[in-house]
């Protein structure tokens, strides 16, 4: 498998009243893993079911319930280590994260903070075509979500709803490896991307099952390389984490505002306090929720109801063999078996239900025409009318039959594009639909000869012109086009045009 070469992009830079600064991320992603039940009970996982319906003794925290591992779940997590070349750890261990919280009615969260069941990985960040930021992953943990409480269904009460609670998550840590607004959304497209190809997570993050946490300092410029090559972090700006973000959008406008706040009180003389903030969409602003000073101390000790995890290389060596095809392999294939640029291979891997769809469109045809029509016909079409390519009225099928009319010479481009309507909005076989109807292209070129003749005769005056000046023969073509109903064979009508008005 060849992979395609990527030179790293440009860091973003602001400039400030006394020079250059530089941005510095690190992203923890909370994904939840697309799993029936949750991680440590067999309650369902359903979203927007009944409040407090999928909740089991255990998830309530009742006296005496005890957590019991769910092997789907754990299989998930490695999944997304291989899917994100990691190093998975066979031992690793739970910890209680102690904090009280109406939602979180065990006092504590489940989670693994000493031995995460995966450690180091990497992700290539796609920024333009040739262009891909290498982000290191540190570790990716498996944990508990906590409920939901719910603030605006009355004036004077609170409600709490736990059938979010102990839904599994894996917390996906990337090291500061990440330099800017938009190279952080880049970050988590990349990150869903993976996990929707891998399976291990859907990656929906209006309903809150992707959500991530952003890590944002500031540095002047040099310093990052200094960090880079001793991993000395001290070379590095204080950071502040800004929580929940659930918004590519979002991500970016919060970065950007926070960056700016920092340089504003380094440049004012003061310090930046490492903290926790939120950001205030409304308003555009990241504001300070808690202080370092403020932090829990969460007092994280191995949880007692869970013996260490232990799993077996076979194990995973047998989900690694069950890896799908990966997005970045996927597009260098794309560009190398059907000579598509990496832009529309990036375009078509971006989701495996389009690569898919697409594969079948071109297997045994001209590779780069299925490209572009699945692009700009099919992608366009469905995009206009908000469909999914699982909705799309034209199937792989039928849109190769298109391809194969044009491919025998029997349709143009131009009727392709109308049988292309034609299909999308009745249905039915391509091929049949082009009998019936009478729209194959007139290649008869007797037919087409008398259509020419008849418009040099009935138009001596352009005649002239256009032997005065040949570029105007262009007018004749489209006549004859137009006398045709677009089905006389373009290259048979510029021919003859050509040769007629020779004469
Ligand atoms: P904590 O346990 O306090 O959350 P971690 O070491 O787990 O701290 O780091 C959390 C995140 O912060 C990681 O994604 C890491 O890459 C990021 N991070 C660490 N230092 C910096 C920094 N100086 N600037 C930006 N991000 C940072
Ligand atoms: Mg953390």
């Amino acid at each position: 498998m060849t992979e395609l070469a990527y030179a790293e992009p440009k860091p973003k830079v602001i400039a400030g009243a006394t020079g250059d600064w530089e941005l510095v991320i690190g992203m923890e992603v909370h994904a939840q893993v697309a799993s029936k039940s949750k991680l440590f009970s067999g309650a369902s996982t359903e979203f927007g079911a009944e409040p407090n319906s999928n909740v089991s003794f255990v998830d309530a925290a009742m006296p005496g319930m005890l957590p019991v591992i769910n092997e789907f779940c754990i299989e998930q997590a490695v999944r997304t280590g291989l899917g994100l070349k990691a190093e998975i750890n066979l031992y690793s261990a739970f910890d209680r994260k102690n904090y009280f919280y109406p939602d979180l009615p065990q006092g504590y969260q489940i989670s693994q903070l000493y031995h995460p069941i995966v450690g180091e990985g990497e992700v290539l960040v796609d920024m333009e075509p040739g262009i891909a930021r290498k982000v290191r992953v540190e570790r990716i943990h498996m944990e508990q979500d906590a409920g939901k409480s719910v603030h605006d269904m009355d004036p004077n009460m609170s409600f709490v709803d736990l059938n979010r609670t102990g839904v599994a998550l894996m917390e996906i840590v990337s090291r500061p490896d990440i330099r800017g607004p938009e190279e952080a959304a880049a970050y988590v497209t990349k990150i869903r991307q993976i996990l929707r190809y891998l399976g291990t997570c859907d990656g929906n993050m209006q309903n809150g099952n992707l959500r991530a946490d952003v890590n944002v300092s500031v540095c002047r410029p040099g310093d990052y390389e200094k960090y880079q090559a001793t991993q000395d972090f001290g070379h590095l700006g204080t950071r502040c984490e800004i929580k929940n973000m659930n918004s590519m959008r979002f991500i970016q406008q919060a970065i950007e505002y926070e960056a700016r706040r920092q340089i504003a009180i380094l440049e004012d003389g003061g310090a930046v306090h490492q903290e926790t903030r939120l950001y205030d969409p409304d308003k555009g602003e990241t504001r300070s929720m808690r202080s370092k000073e403020e932090a829990h101390d969460y007092r994280y000790f191995p949880c007692p109801d869970l013996l260490p995890l232990e799993i077996e290389q076979d194990w995973v060596d047998g989900i690694k063999a069950t890896l799908p095809e990966l997005p970045d392999d996927k597009k260098a294939r794309f560009v190398q078996d059907y000579g598509m640029t990496e832009y529309d291979a990036g375009v078509l891997t971006a989701d495996v239900t389009d690569a898919a769809f697409f594969e079948a469109v071109a297997k045994g045809r001209d590779g780069k025409q299925a490209a572009n029509w699945v692009i700009n016909e099919l992608f366009g079409r469905l995009k206009k009318d908000a469909l999914s390519i699982a909705d799309s009225p034209v199937s792989a099928d039928q849109l190769g039959g298109i391809l194969d009319l044009m491919a025998k010479g029997d349709i143009s481009g131009k009727i392709a594009k109308d049988l292309f309507d034609i299909v999308w909005t009745e249905g039915g076989d391509p091929a049949e639909i082009v009998e019936t109807r009478g729209m194959k292209q007139v290649t008869d070129t007797g037919a087409i000869e008398a259509a020419v003749d008849k418009v040099i005769a009935e138009n001596p005056d352009q005649v002239a012109k256009a032997q005065a000046n040949p570029k105007l023969a262009g007018w004749f073509v489209g006549q004859v086009m137009k006398a045709t109903g677009g089905k006389a064979n373009p290259k048979a009508v510029n021919e003859l045009v050509a040769k007629k008005l020779a004469e």
